[in-house]
């Protein structure tokens, strides 16, 4: 029996502890509430509705985010999270037997999803500054997904550099993962208008505070989004609940508060950087919700534990690299100034 069974090591997401005054800065989820449209529909939401199937094809969430980026609606692709969207692209796109390229730091669930479906990988190393190397990308290839901006460095690569990567891949699929895009300085969408292989993945986790909801979507040309939707109902014919697809085209609306609350997090983003930089702090240029900070003199898990035991959550990740790294996602105005005033004193006992 034991032989039969497909073994796995999972994935860990950030811990989701329920405490009542705790300040959560791990997992990078939005400190503001969805758009004031999305509590309307919650508060009026008739449970008579539920014993009916969803739309199969999610369609008024489809619709929207068609309208939004000006595409028709055979281009767009949608799940349940990014995660759903990326797993589902992984199985469908990478079986060429080659091996597929991220970069050696990114997100940790790039390399769980090519165990799971036995894809092999290869993980050329960004380089110091956590800069992709493009040249690295211009080896023989069974496809290639790039996190841009790049989670947890924060790193955003430039429009010119994305190209010349999808420039010398054009027999395999890139994907993009723009995750945390809204908060950085450009889209990458253009590129998948412009080249039939390239796939652009977005969530409404962050910037629109909808990560308890799980939506996630992608664009692409029609011909992979077809193959995608064809594995996706291979799985599931309804993969998305009633509930969610009116819930995500509400937010898509109200494009006024989604601006207010992403330029909120930008600005208090710059204001989190000066303060840590004045602590002695060092980190990449964030273009994300969070920053990914070393200490110059204190390790990373003496902050991290200090932080804890105040009710703080930050993430550590206990890899190569980039173990003496804080990834701080950036709450609200108020909860960045308790934060910041923490960490000077756990600075000051050290
Ligand atoms: N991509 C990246 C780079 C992420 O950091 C995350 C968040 N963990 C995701 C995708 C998945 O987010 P979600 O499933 O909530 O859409």
């Amino acid at each position: 029996m034991k032989d039969n069974i497909r073994y796995v090591v999972p994935y860990v997401p950030g811990e989701q502890p329920d405490e009542k005054n705790m300040i959560k800065l791990n997992t990078n989820e939005n400190p503001y509430p969805p758009a004031p449209g999305v509590k309307s529909i919650l508060d009026s939401y008739s449970a008579e509705e539920l014993r009916l199937y969803p739309s199969p094809v999610s369609k008024d969430l489809v619709e929207e985010i068609a309208a939004l980026h000006k595409v028709d609606c055979d281009r767009v692709f949608v799940g349940v999270g990014s995660d759903d969207v990326l797993a589902l692209m992984f199985l469908t796109y990478f079986n060429s037997g080659k091996p597929i390229l991220f970069p050696d730091i990114t997100y940790s669930f790039y390399d769980v999803w090519a165990d799971l479906y036995r894809i092999p990988y290869k993980r050329p190393k960004l380089d110091d500054n956590f800069r992709i190397v493009p040249e690295d990308y211009k080896q023989e290839n069974g496809g290639i997904v790039i996190a841009n901006p790049n989670a947890p460095t924060g790193v955003f690569e430039s429009q010119e550099t994305i190209e010349s990567i999808i420039e010398a891949n054009k027999d395999v699929v890139v994907i993009i993962d723009e995750a945390y895009v809204d908060f950085g300085p450009a889209t990458m969408m253009s590129l998948a208008d412009k080249y039939d292989n390239v796939v652009v993945v977005r969530t409404f986790s962050k910037s629109r505070s909808l990560a308890g909801m799980r939506i996630g979507y992608a664009i692409g040309s029609k011909a992979l989004i077809k193959a995608l939707n064809d594995v996706r109902y291979s799985f599931n014919s309804y993969p998305m609940t009633r509930l969610s697809i009116q819930v995500g085209a509400e937010s898509i609306k109200d494009e006024k508060y989604f601006n207010e609350c992403v330029e909120k997090i930008k600005k208090t983003r710059e204001w989190t950087k000066a303060e840590l930089k004045n602590l002695g702090f060092t980190f990449p240029d964030s273009q994300t919700n969070f920053i990914f900070a070393k200490h110059e003199k204190v390790s990373a898990v003496t902050i991290f534990e200090e932080l804890r035991k105040k009710h703080i959550y930050v993430r550590h990740f206990n890899a190569d690299r980039i173990d003496n790294y804080l990834r701080i996602t950036i709450g609200t105005d108020e909860e960045m100034k308790t934060f910041i005033n923490e960490v000077k004193e756990i600075l000051e006992r050290q």
